[in-house]
């Protein structure tokens, strides 16, 4: 049929692409070389595939599409060399992704949805609410369409841009998949960040699948009161039921939990709860990331005091606890995730709500 969606290349793991060659009757080492093409050497088209045969290149195009994204915003940070990015995806949906360079190699943060349903009072992402899921290709897409736009190699990857990665829990599980794979991007999982705003059932779950990824979770207050003030997603599951289920991923995968620590001014940097963060820490095994709050307009919040934050860290530090303050980059370019987005029109938005709302009940 003419208007029958047309299955993404680019969203399938080695072994479903061989499956599906293997059907329309080709040998094995085709989806071998065409695996490589897509995600090792990271082509845009099947025109580029040199060593593709012609007609299979035809007989493949009728059935199968092969997704790209586009640059539609570029900020470079003269202080750091942080790269913002504001992609388009196929449907005009937008999302933003960040590039940073560490001394350890390049680093990129990505979106794993089109807006958020979180909600989390300090986080510019939700104010639009929740668009779309991203599938897997669109979410190695802002990799790839950063290495080559910036011409060099990414080492890390965190999934902490736009959107909570558990409530796209499928198509994050066969991105880390594909972007792990030695037939492709071959990163490494000790590189890979997941971060959560702490669904428990899918922290549970995740810890069973074994990916050997780091898991970061936003936490952001010490009790469920201040929690459920500022993420409704507190309401749902309680910091002890998030302590346990940190402690699982700990136990099961031998991986360190980072706890991602917002500082609010007046909300959650107080000595009491310094003192509070530092013990749960200490039971859920976790490394504390402290980041002061980007100011948000529509919500009020604010960063406390450069000393505050030193304040706040050494507090922890004498419980024990390994603390690193996020560094600030690209300070002169656009401030808070989710503000270069938010600043541009939606034009998927539209096109995609009355799915979305069907999705979700
Ligand atoms: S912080 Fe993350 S989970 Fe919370 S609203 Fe923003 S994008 Fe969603």
């Amino acid at each position: 049929m003419e208007n029958e969606k047309k299955t993404d290349l680019k969203s399938l793991p080695l072994e479903e692409l061989s499956e599906k060659l293997k059907e329309a009757g080709y040998p094995a080492f085709r989806a071998k070389q065409l695996y490589h093409w897509l995600h090792a050497a990271r082509v845009r088209d099947l025109d580029e595939m040199t060593n593709i045969p012609a007609a299979m290149k035809k007989e493949l195009s009728e059935k199968y599409e092969i997704t790209r994204i586009h640059t539609i915003d570029r900020q470079i940070s003269q202080l750091d060399g942080t790269q913002k990015f504001l992609f388009a995806m196929p449907d005009d949906c937008l999302v933003e992704s960040v590039f940073m360079k560490y001394s350890y190699g390049n680093s990129i943060c990505i979106s794993s949805q089109v807006g958020c349903r979180m909600g989390c009072r300090f986080c510019a992402s939700t104010l639009d609410g929740l668009i779309r899921n991203l599938t897997p290709a669109e979410m190695l897409e802002q990799i790839y369409e950063a290495m080559r736009q910036t011409g060099e190699k990414i080492s890390h990857v965190v999934v902490m841009g736009t959107g909570e990665p558990f409530d796209n829990y499928d198509n994050l599980l066969v991105f880390l998949k594909m972007l792990t794979d030695e037939n492709g991007m071959n990163l490494s999982r000790r590189n890979v960040t997941v971060s959560t705003c702490g669904i428990v059932p899918r922290m549970l779950d995740f810890a069973k699948e074994n990916t050997g990824v780091t898991l970061a979770l936003s936490l952001h207050a010490t009790t469920d009161a201040r929690r459920r003030e500022i993420m409704p997603v507190a309401d749902r599951y309680s910091i002890r039921e998030l302590m346990d289920a940190c402690e699982n991923y700990f136990r099961v995968s031998g991986r360190r939990i980072t706890f991602e620590y917002s500082l609010i001014a007046g909300v959650n940097d107080s000595e009491e709860q310094a003192a509070q963060l530092g013990a749960l820490a200490r039971k859920a095994h976790a490394h504390v990331n402290l980041i002061p709050v980007n100011p948000v307009k529509e919500t009020g919040y604010r960063q406390p005091e450069r000393n505050a934050v030193i304040a706040f860290k050494n507090k922890l530090e004498k419980h024990g606890i390994n603390v690193s303050i996020r560094r600030v980059l690209g300070r002169d370019i656009d401030g808070a995730c989710g503000q270069l987005r938010h600043r541009h029109l939606l034009s998927c938005r539209q096109n995609n709500q009355a799915e979305t709302t069907s999705e979700q009940r």
